[in-house]
């Protein structure tokens, strides 16, 4: 059966059409069940069953007959969400006699709903002459088949492969829409432009070179002209980026520059520059992949990238970038950092990437230049897209192709209030963060890259509260020494100075993994992360933890070393040790600095448990509120097939920030938060009436942050805390809040997209 089922799946996906597809299906579960009758109904937007595939009864009636829901047993299967399995159809009070269709004969009926994310897209059906019940065995099977083909069901509606077969209901569109990660902020309109590579290297046969010497001449031309790119790129960045983010165009010229070696001894070898380059490509791009985590799969598309690059010069492709419009979102299976300074930044209106997460290389660039970015987007189909309206939702994380008028009107009006209001919020760049009752709470910015820290200042930010450390160690090919991390580090300080910085020590593991630093792990979320790692790499923690303080030589800001992924106490005996270590050996080397204040995340439920003693231990507590909200419901942050479930302002969330700043202020520390969610409207006034002392967030979202706090009391929050806290799940809290936003006049502040219903 298990092999049956699993052919059956493979022919599914590799059918030429979703029609041809389901014809297969009911054939094949006719011949291997020995059944007379399969069918196949499908639901369609106003809820009528529709007959689009048969093996034994009336062909005639294929793609011409429907049932609406209260007609018959498949409206019966659609109501219970369950399989029926009769003896004999025609007694049921719900059989319903379609003159012609030949069911006459047939008593035995099994009927089983295809289900979708709790939906019922439609309903599998089996009958036979005898009068019998269907076994087990043939029950399991057909449910087990039936939960493959949903996802497939789904799909070909959300890529308008099911049309034709099911007819257009009135209002119905074109319209598309699909999920991903959110990635960058902000909402994007455009045409879609799919990046498509211009050179297969897939496509390439492999053969032994007529003259060695020719090829290797090609291939040294083609490898210069591709070095070149990437130099006219990385020039052409520079009037957007810092230098710190161009690093990633140095380790792409490093990159080629290995694959340089590599291919020239393939040549030397007797294989031609094109199939040298093909087998030198997948095998480093395999060897990445084989690594299993989700950051090293991305520096295979790196590779694959980079060859693509390379195999277009050889066949003498040019670029055949056809008139791009003013506004375009650029679509790719994996958007890259080259791919994407490719294209006229400032006609980019959005990015939508099939692959890759808020870590890959392509989302940084894209935050550091603020183009609203989804990732992981991977149901888009890729191909007969170019020239459709797009919508990118980044902060939602959805993408809408060829939106229907009140939608595309509902995201224009949400796009240019949006703007209006980021107009207004500009003149609140100098004015305080205190709320109406004079309450001043520190609004602070989480910052990776060197060219984010003109945003931060520009916006009013009063210091650094989460600097993560691993995003410039991600841009090289090795660690960075002491000095490079020092410089790097004076950088934000001097700019920040005298305002406190914030400076996390590498949180690299989980979804961050470095590419000069393979970890291979099954479950690299629950392993070797954080303060795991630099516990065990001493030289990494007392090199970083030195090169921060040597940062902080002269200056007045206050230096804040934060330790990441805390579970237990001794993790902060060592980590305080090895930073009062660090501090002597720079006294040592004559460097006249303070001994930094020692701060810990509460990112791990276990520490919420743990935290006044933790916080009786060192000078300040931060919660991660992103990792909190993974670990503590147990959702991948970065999978959009749970997305929904990940729930920041989960009752069980509210009640263990509100635990954690509760014990924080009884031992006298401050609290902090630094997750997502401190960037919300609703986040902020929660997390105020909570009596959090620090907020920080992406320097986009705080003048939108600090206008609700110049406009609310603390007083204000406090009850809506109250309230907040009495709720049973999240979506009864979040529209609670923001309806109290709404009451006192503030519900602009929230970037709400309340999109007109399907018609
Ligand atoms: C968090 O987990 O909330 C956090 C701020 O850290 P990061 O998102 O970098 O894991
Ligand atoms: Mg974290």
């Amino acid at each position: 059966m298990l092999d049956a089922l699993r052919h059956i799946v493979q022919d599914l996906d590799a059918a030429p059409s979703f029609r041809a597809a389901l014809d297969m299906i009911v054939a094949r579960v006719s011949m291997i069940l020995d059944v007379e009758v399969c069918s196949i109904f499908l639901r369609d937007r106003a809820g009528r069953f529709h007959f689009v595939a048969n093996e034994g009864l009336n062909p005639e009636f294929v793609g011409k007959l429907s049932l609406a829901a209260d007609e018959g047993l498949v409206g019966v299967v659609a109501e219970r969400a369950e399989p029926i399995n009769l003896e004999e159809a025609s007694s049921h009070p719900r059989f319903f006699y379609v003159a012609g269709l030949n069911e006459d004969p047939y008593g035995a009926f099994l009927g089983v709903p295809i289900i979708h994310v709790r939906e019922v897209l439609g309903v599998l059906v089996l009958q036979d002459r005898e009068v019998r019940r269907y076994d087990e065995n043939e029950v399991a099977f057909l449910v087990t088949l039936a939960a493959q083909i949903a996802g497939r069901v789904a799909h070909a509606e959300a890529t308008g492969n099911i049309k034709g077969l099911l007819p257009a209901v009135a209002g119905d569109t074109t319209e598309s829409r699909f999920k991903g990660i959110p990635g960058v902020p902000g909402i994007g309109i455009g045409l879609a432009h799919v990046a498509l590579p211009t050179a297969r290297l897939e496509l390439v046969t492999e053969r032994e070179a007529g003259d060695a010497a020719a090829e290797l001449d090609l291939f040294e031309s083609a490898i210069g002209q591709a070095r070149a790119d990437i130099e006219r790129i990385n020039q052409q960045m520079a009037e957007h980026l810092g230098p710190e983010e161009r690093e990633l165009f140095d380790a792409y010229l490093h990159m080629l520059d290995a694959l340089a070696d590599d291919v020239s001894a393939r040549i030397r070898a007797g294989q031609w520059a094109q199939g040298a380059l093909k087998q030198a490509i997948f095998e480093q791009a395999a060897v990445f992949e084989r690594m299993q985590s989700s950051y090293l799969r991305e520096r295979s598309a790196d590779v694959r990238e980079l060859g693509q690059r390379v195999l277009a010069k050889l066949q003498e492709i040019g670029d055949i970038k056809t008139a791009l419009p003013d506004s375009l979102v650029l679509i790719a299976e994996e958007v890259t950092a080259p791919m994407m300074a490719d294209f006229p930044i400032e006609r980019l209106r959005g990015i939508v990437s099939l692959k890759g997460s808020r870590n890959s290389h392509g989302a940084i660039l894209a935050d550091a230049l603020g183009i609203p970015t989804v990732m992981g987007a991977g149901d888009v189909p890729i191909y007969g897209i170019t020239g459709q309206t797009v919508v990118v939702d980044g902060y939602y994380g959805e993408v809408f192709f060829n939106p229907r008028a009140p939608v595309a009107e509902s995201y224009r009006q949400f796009l240019a209030e949006e703007e209006e209001f980021a107009r207004e919020l500009e003149d609140l760049r100098d004015l305080p963060s205190v709320t109406q009752d004079g309450h001043a709470i520190n609004l602070w910015v989480n910052i990776g890259l060197v060219s984010e820290i003109t945003r931060s200042l520009d916006r009013g930010a009063e210091g650094i509260g989460l600097f993560r450390t691993e995003v410039p160690f991600a841009m090289g090919d090795r660690f960075p020494t002491e000095e490079e991390q020092r410089a790097i580090y004076r950088e934000h300080m001097e700019a920040f100075d005298p305002r406190p910085v914030t400076m996390r020590t590498l949180d690299i593991g989980g979804d961050k993994p470095l590419s000069y630093f393979p970890i291979n792990e099954d479950n690299p979320f629950l392993g070797w992360r954080g303060i795991r790692v630099t516990l065990d790499h001493p030289e990494i923690f007392l090199s970083q933890a030195r090169a921060m303080m040597k940062a902080n030589v002269g200056l007045d800001g206050i230096l804040r070393i934060m330790l990441p992924m805390v579970s237990r106490l001794e993790q902060i005996e060592e980590a305080s040790a090895l930073i009062q270590r660090a501090h002597r050996e720079v006294l040592e080397e004559g460097y006249a600095v303070k001994p930094p204040l020692v701060g810990v995340m509460i990112e791990v439920p276990a520490a919420i448990y743990l935290v006044q003693e933790i916080a009786s231990s060192v000078d300040f507590i931060a919660v991660g509120s992103n990792d909190l909200t993974q670990y503590m419901l147990a959702v991948d942050r970065n999978n959009p097939r749970v997305a929904d479930l990940f729930e920041e302002v989960h009752p069980a969330m509210l009640a263990a920030l509100r635990e954690i700043a509760k014990r924080c202020h009884e031992v006298g520390k401050p609290v902090g938060i630094c997750g997502e969610l401190a960037g919300t409207p609703e986040g902020a006034v929660l997390c105020v009436g909570m009596g959090y002392d620090v907020l920080s967030m992406n320097a986009a979202n705080l003048p939108r942050v600090k206008w609700v706090i110049r406009n609310v009391s603390v007083r204000f929050c406090r009850r809506v805390v109250v309230q907040a806290l009495k709720m049973r799940s999240s979506k009864e809290i979040l529209a609670f809040v923001r309806n109290q936003l709404e009451q006192a006049n503030l519900r602009q502040a929230v970037p709400h997209h309340e999109l007109p219903v399907r018609g």
